[in-house]
C-alpha cells in the first residue's frame, strides 16, 4: 500500500531558526503483512510541539528526547484509527493514541505502544486527548501541583509565560481552579491578550512584543508575583523574576525562547536575576511531565471533567493536510498558534 509521510530533510543548525525546509513530504510503501500483537492504524491527528525543536539536532541535549535522523519519518504524539488489527486488545474502528507516533498517512503499529482513547470522555472532540486531555493538559496540571506550591485562600497571583499556547492559557485557567486569585498572562499579540481575557478568564494579559513588561507587572501585580508559570524563559522570565515575592516559586516548564540557541537546558538565570532569587528564596526546580506517569489516569479524568463542565476553555489551531506539518511546527516556534496547534490528516 502506498501512503505519505514526512521526513526530515535537514537540520537547521543548532542556533538555527527552522524553516519548512526542514521537512520533506515522499510517499512510501507500508507492508500489507502484519505480525502477531500489530495493528494498522490511519492517522488522524497529529500533534507539533516545541520539545521537537531538540529532536532537530543531531543531539537532542537530553536523555529521553531521540534525535530524529535524516531522511527518516519524524514522529511524536498522535491519535488514529484502527484498520486492521492482530492484538485482541484492539478492535477495528477503535480510537488509539501514542506518543511515538510516525508523521504518516497510515502505519502499522505495535499494539504495546498505543493506547485505547473515549471519546465520550471529551465530547467527540478527539484532538483534545493532544491537547487539553493530553500531555499538554497534564502538563499544566501537574507543573501546577507539582511545582507551583498553589494553596487556596491564600490571595496568591500567578503569571503565566507563552500564556496564549497550548500549556499557557490551560495553567492560567487552572491557576484559578487550584485556587490562585489573580492571574496574568504574557504573550505576544494583541488578539491573544484579548482572548486571554475574554474566554480565558485571566484577570489581565501584556502582550511583551509591545509592552513594558516590568512596568505593566508592577501594575497589575501590586502585590507582587507568587507563582510563576514560566514557558518561555530569557528577558521575559527575568523581568518576572524581578517582581517575585519571597519564598515564591517558578514552575520551569519550558524555556522556548532559547531553543534555537546553544545553550544547556535549563539555561541559568542571568547573574543579577539569580541573585534576586536566591535573596528571595525563589524556587526554580525543573519540572517534567514525563516523570509524574502514576498520576496520568486521575489527572487526566479531572482536565476531562472541566473541559466537560466548561470550567476549562479549549482553544485549537487546526491546520489540514500532513504536508502542512512542517510549516505547523515553524509556527509554533514562532507564535503563529492560540491554544494547541493540531494538524488534521484525515476524517
Ligand atoms: P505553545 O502552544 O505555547 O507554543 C509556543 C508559543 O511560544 C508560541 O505560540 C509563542 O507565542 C511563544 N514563543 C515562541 N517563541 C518565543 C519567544 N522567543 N519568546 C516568548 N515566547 C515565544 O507550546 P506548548 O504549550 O506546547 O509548550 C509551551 C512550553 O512548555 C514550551 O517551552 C515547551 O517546551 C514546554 N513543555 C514542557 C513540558 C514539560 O514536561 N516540562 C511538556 C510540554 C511542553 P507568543 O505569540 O506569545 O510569542
Amino acid at each position: 500500500m502506498i501512503i505519505q509521510r514526512v521526513v526530515l530533510n535537514s537540520r537547521p543548525g543548532i542556533n538555527g531558526v527552522p524553516t519548512t525546509e526542514n521537512f520533506r513530504m515522499e510517499e512510501a510503501t507500508l507492508l500489507d503483512k502484519m505480525s502477531e500483537g500489530q495493528v494498522k492504524v490511519r492517522t488522524l491527528y497529529l500533534s507539533v510541539d516545541p520539545y521537537m525543536r531538540c529532536r532537530m539536532n543531531e543531539n537532542s541535549g537530553s536523555d529521553y528526547i531521540l534525535p530524529w535522523k535524516l531522511s527518516e519519518v519524524a514522529s511524536g504524539g498522535g491519535i488514529g484509527i484502527v484498520e486492521e488489527t492482530k492484538d485482541a486488545c484492539f478492535s477495528i474502528g477503535d480510537f488509539v493514541t501514542s506518543f511515538n507516533w510516525p508523521w504518516q498517512t497510515k502505519t502499522i503499529l505495535d499494539g504495546k505502544q498505543i493506547e485505547k482513547i473515549d471519546p465520550h470522555l471529551v465530547d467527540g472532540h478527539l484532538s483534545y486527548f493532544l491537547g487539553a486531555a493530553g500531555l499538554t493538559g497534564l502538563t499544566s496540571l501537574l507543573g501546577i501541583r507539582e511545582k507551583g506550591h498553589v494553596t487556596r485562600g491564600a490571595n496568591q497571583t500567578m503569571v503565566v509565560s507563552g500564556a496564549a499556547g497550548a500549556c499557557g492559557s490551560l495553567a492560567g485557567q487552572i491557576g484559578f481552579l487550584e485556587g490562585c486569585s489573580r492571574v496574568v498572562g504574557i504573550c505576544g499579540t494583541n488578539e491573544k491578550c484579548s482572548i486571554l481575557v475574554s474566554e480565558m478568564g485571566f484577570d489581565a494579559a501584556i502582550n511583551y512584543k509591545e509592552e513594558d513588561v516590568v512596568q505593566r507587572l508592577r501594575v497589575l501585580c501590586p502585590d507582587g508575583v507568587d507563582v510563576y508559570f514560566d514557558n518561555v524563559g530569557g528577558d521575559i522570565s527575568a523581568a518576572v523574576i524581578g517582581q517575585m515575592t519571597p519564598n515564591s516559586h517558578i514552575i520551569l516548564c519550558g524555556q522556548i525562547s532559547q531553543y534555537n540557541k546553544d545553550v544547556p537546558y535549563p539555561p541559568p538565570l542571568p547573574p543579577a536575576t539569580e541573585e534576586i532569587r536566591k535573596a528571595r528564596n525563589i524556587t526554580r526546580e525543573r519540572f517534567l511531565v514525563l516523570n509524574y506517569m502514576d498520576k496520568y489516569p486521575a489527572s487526566t479524568m479531572q482536565l476531562c471533567q472541566w473541559i466537560k463542565e466548561g470550567k476549562l476553555k479549549v482553544r485549537e489551531t487546526v491546520v489540514k493536510g500532513l504536508e502542512n506539518i512542517g510549516a505547523a511546527f515553524q509556527s509554533v516556534m514562532s507564535g503563529g498558534n492560540i491554544g494547541k496547534q493540531i494538524v488534521h490528516v484525515s476524517d
